[in-house]
């Protein structure tokens, strides 16, 4: 479903993405984890075609992103071509991005213009069907964040990304959005999640992969990963989060 290439990614002198190569099949769930900068976001950002590849490329369910094919030749796709191709991906951000002066209901119909049964089947999903009429300003974070996965569903992503969808919330609400993702990793949908939940990875994760400086250092199971790194790097990392 997923495929990426020999990415690389400079910002300026900054060589943030060192050449990734990562494969995701549909219905897996692959789970990411490393130190602050070692260039997750970045990552998730190239597969969505927000940030540009100097090198490489990515493929979503045999979409080259950003680029067609003619003969041998590759051409870049214009705006309006990306944002059809980025609706297939489905991005929940770590700052929810809801839209502040739309409700609930709202936040999720608008951008698919789905109709309000739908909004609420969706709203549904992630248990908040009684706040539909309600503003995102009036909901707590992790409700916030719940709203903001049934808005992303509504596109009916091939694909979901969420760049660490806990890490802005009060402790007491992480597994309730914890358990919507679960949810969704049940139900089959492909995702790859960015996240320090270490629990959540060895639950849910088919594959842990461990970044450092650019790079994936180790891949495999939750087990082999998390339980039995063979780098010595994946260990210094785990030793500090779990
Ligand atoms: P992570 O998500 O793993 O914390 P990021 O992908 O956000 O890492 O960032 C990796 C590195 O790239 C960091 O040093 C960050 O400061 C840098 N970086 C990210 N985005 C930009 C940008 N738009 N311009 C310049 N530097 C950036
Ligand atoms: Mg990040």
């Amino acid at each position: 479903m997923l495929r990426i290439q020999g990415v690389h990614k400079s910002f300026g002198a900054l060589h943030v993405l060192r050449g990734i190569t990562l494969d995701v099949a549909a219905g897996e769930v692959t789970v990411i984890i490393g130190a602050s900068g070692s260039g997750k976001s970045t990552l998730l950002r190239a597969i969505n075609h927000l940030e540009r590849l100097d090198r490489g490329f990515v493929s979503v369910d045999g979409d080259l992103i950003g680029y067609r094919r003619s003969g041998n030749k590759l051409h870049e796709l214009r705006e309006a071509e990306i944002l059809k191709q980025r609706r297939g991906i489905g991005f929940v951000f770590q700052n929810f991005n809801l839209f502040t002066n739309l409700t609930v209901i709202e936040n999720v119909v608008e951008s698919p213009r789905l109709s309000r049964a739908d909004g609420l089947a969706l709203l549904d999903r992630v248990g908040l069907v009684d706040k539909a009429d309600a503003y995102p300003r009036q909901l707590s974070g992790g409700q916030q964040q719940r709203v903001a996965i049934a808005r992303a569903l509504a596109l009916r992503p091939k694909l979901l990304l969420f760049d660490e969808p806990t890490s802005a919330l009060d402790p007491e609400l992480v597994n309730e959005v914890l358990d919507v993702i679960k949810d969704l990793a049940r139900g089959g949908t492909t995702m790859v999640v960015v996240t320090h939940e270490i629990g959540f990875a060895r639950e849910v994760a088919d594959t842990v992969v461990f970044m450092d400086e650019g790079q994936i250092v180790e891949q495999g199971t939750p087990a082999d990963v998390l339980d039995n790194p063979r780098e010595e790097r994946t260990r210094a990392f785990l030793s500090k989060v779990l």
